[in-house]
């Protein structure tokens, strides 16, 4: 036999025989790649990693069908999760690992998407301007003493869309409406730009008051960029409604895909993700939650103080996701 063509024969033969899993995630590479490389590390299962924008891998996955390569859907929040879970993507994955590391209400009852890590939405402010004491809860962001005092991201954001599903699911459709209404007008200037361009924006008293996501914060005050890291420091975290529900959650999470190869592998995969170590690593890396919020975070998580979390099962989020996009277009929040 010739020579190039044997090495090319074992070459094949050794791709056939590695154990390997196809990962299509949302999330960025640098913030879950290492992860993988542990993964590989500790048990010798390559991991194959597609990174894109959450919506372009979820089309992919419905035209690939049931040729797709992909094994697990890696997703930055729960409504895509939801999402691909209502497009019959996902499989039901049995696992007492992820069963018992996982609080209930942060994975599907039909065990077809798990939640990974944690965040919460929160409020910040201008400590210069704004006193803790003024702040309570989200539905006081629809108070008139806020007039024209908050900045927040634009409503075609998937986080803000969670929130308000949040809050009909608690509160109802229509007080929740009044409420958007109510904060729409309350807002400093048209939403735009991201979480951390919140974070600025009250930082540089173009607003007194945002809703944005732990980590991007977490991220600032942790950046090797100064201008983020003063910008950090001007503001201050208030946990919402710590008398009533508790701060609202959203989690990142995955989920195996029907047409898996390598479903064995792929739940070794995401027990891993809910391991001590995996679990230390999100908190220390991405400044997020352990899922069950037991494990110890890092540093700059702990110096905000114990919270409640709104324990509101998620998957009533992606039921409402739709009435919350219609809801906020209605009274105007672009
Ligand atoms: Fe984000």
């Amino acid at each position: 036999m010739n020579k190039l063509l044997l090495i090319s024969l074992l070459f094949i033969q050794q791709l056939s025989f590695a154990a390997e899993v196809n990962v299509y995630s949302a999330r960025k590479e640098a913030l879950i790649k290492p992860l993988f490389d542990q993964f590989t590390k500790e048990t010798g299962i390559q991991v194959n990693l597609v990174t894109g924008e959450a919506d372009t891998l979820l089309k992919r996955l419905e035209v690939e069908g049931r040729n797709s390569p992909a094994d697990i859907l890696l997703t930055v929040d729960v409504a895509r999760l939801i999402r691909a879970k209502e497009s019959g993507l996902f499989q039901q994955t049995d696992s007492d690992v992820l069963d018992k590391a996982i609080p209930e209400y942060y994975r599907d009852s039909d065990k077809q998407w798990f939640g990974l890590s944690l965040r919460s939405r929160v409020i910040i402010y201008a400590p210069d301007r704004v006193k803790a004491s003024e702040l309570s809860n989200y539905a006081d962001l629809a108070n008139k003493k806020w007039k024209d005092r908050i900045c927040v991201r634009s409503s075609s954001n998937v986080y803000n869309q969670s929130l308000v599903a949040a809050m009909i699911a608690n509160e109802g459709l229509e007080k929740t409406e009044a409420w958007a209404a109510g904060l729409v007008k309350n807002f400093a200037r048209k939403p735009k730009g991201g979480d951390r361009d919140q974070i600025k924006a009250v930082a540089a008293e173009v607003c007194d008051v945002a809703l944005v996501n732990t980590y991007y914060l977490a991220g600032m005050l942790a950046s090797n960029q100064e201008d983020e890291v003063e910008a950090a420091k001007k503001i201050k975290l208030f946990w919402p409604d710590q008398a009533g529900r508790g701060a609202h959650m959203n989690v990142s999470g995955a989920g195996i895909l029907k047409p898996s190869k390598n479903k064995k592998e792929a739940i070794q995969l995401l027990e891993f993700l809910v391991s001590d170590y995996a679990q230390h690593w999100y908190a220390d890396t991405n400044y997020e939650f352990s899922i069950n919020l037991a494990i110890d975070s890092s540093s700059i998580l702990k110096s905000w103080g114990d919270f409640k979390a709104d324990k509101l099962n998620l998957s009533l989020l992606g039921k409402y996701n739709r009435d919350s996009v219609l809801l906020m277009d209605r009274v105007g929040w672009k």
